[in-house]
């Protein structure tokens, strides 16, 4: 059976050409093909014809297809629909910051984790994606769009640490200084917190950010949001942070997504400040995006400033997240889902 080139790291591929008796460098020529985004293996022109045939007969390239576009008439952010070469669909999402351009990746087609406001997991879990289903994500938006992607930010569709191995693979790959060389400063993974593999992450000592979606300072509260938390408790979970953090030396950034009625009361603001007083860490407020299909909706703009300043008044660092595109299905699993019920209303831009 062929193997796919784009999931083998320069290591990989420096062994994989040894082993056909080729020169070590040729490991790193295909390697830089490949991260220019390179998908015919003719196209690999300082590899000598006989070669580039031998190649042929024992590899392919994984390519994703933009199936669909939306582009934010308000901020540029674009989120694409990709289909994999099984058929499957996922979605990524390009924005556009002032300090670079930040390509949001999903990890698996669907999710197992059931967070009861998230489009994501309505469909349960489909498939892991491959290391270089996840790499031409990247590659795809950035050929798409002309432009360097400097962040990573795994929050796509899927839980990240239940694909850790891939994953890993590909921070290292993303990282290299002969590819795409994305400072691992730059790249961010989300998970809903899984503790086992959070230790398991911070085994690996790779000096990424570490977001985690908490969403609610009591347990109570959270089993209301997360399945997740039936399995393990916050406290438990904090800790596991407090080690990575401890670990890696980089602040853990804890996700809370604002939903009215449910987690945005003074008493909820009291809680969560008690429980991260004095932790090498951030919170980053998500004004929850609505999903079809559930009830859940953000607090009002005052809501979230009062939820912040009484952080802040506490000695916790806090950011609001941008809502970007939000003309566009932003959250997670809205644009594949919307595709595959109806494409009324939607204003699609046709991929080049
Ligand atoms: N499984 C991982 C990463 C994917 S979700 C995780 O749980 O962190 C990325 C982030 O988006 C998480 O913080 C998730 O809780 C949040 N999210 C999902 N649906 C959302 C919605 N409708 N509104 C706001 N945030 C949402």
């Amino acid at each position: 059976m062929k193997r796919d080139l784009l999931n083998l790291s320069l290591a990989e591929l420096t062994t994989a050409m040894s082993d056909i008796g080729w020169p070590l460098f040729r490991g790193q020529q295909i390697f830089q093909w490949l991260q220019k985004g390179v998908k015919d293996i003719d196209k690999m022109t300082n590899l000598p014809k006989n070669d580039r045939d031998k190649l042929k007969n024992q590899y392919f390239i994984t390519k994703l297809d933009i199936i669909k576009k939306q582009v934010s008439h308000q901020d540029g952010t674009t989120k694409y629909l990709f289909q994999l070469p099984d058929g499957e669909l996922i979605e990524s999402v390009l924005m556009k910051y002032h300090h670079g351009t930040s390509a949001c990746l999903s990890t698996q087609v669907g999710c197992a984790m059931g967070c009861a406001f998230c489009a994501s997991g309505q469909e349960g879990l489909i498939r892991n994606l491959t290391t270089a289903e996840m790499l031409d994500q990247i590659i795809a938006m950035s050929a798409d769009q002309v432009e360097r992607i400097s962040h990573v930010v795994l929050m796509g569709s899927g839980e990240p640490l239940q694909n850790l191995q891939e994953v890993v693979k590909l921070i290292k790959i993303v990282n290299h200084e002969a590819g795409l060389h994305i400072s691992m400063r730059h790249i961010t993974l989300s998970t809903c917190g899984l503790i086992p593999e959070i230790h398991q992450l911070a085994d690996y000592e790779l000096p990424i950010n570490l977001a985690v979606s908490l969403h609610a300072a009591s347990d109570e509260v959270r089993r209301r949001l997360m399945p997740i938390a039936r399995r393990y408790a916050i406290q438990e979970l904090v800790e596991a942070c407090d080690a990575y953090a401890q670990k890696t030396g980089r602040r853990v950034t804890y996700e809370y997504a604002l939903i009215k009625d449910v987690n945005n009361s003074v008493l909820d603001m009291k809680a969560l400040a008690t429980l991260l007083k004095n932790r090498l860490c951030h919170v980053n407020l998500i004004p929850v995006n609505p999903v079809e299909g559930s009830h859940y909706r953000s607090g009002s703009s005052d809501d979230i400033k009062l939820f912040k300043n009484t952080l802040e008044s506490k000695g916790i660092p806090v950011s609001v997240r941008r809502e970007m595109g939000n003309d566009i299905d932003a959250a997670c699993g809205q644009l594949k889902r919307r595709t595959q019920n109806s494409n009324e209303g939607i204003h699609w831009e046709e991929p080049r």
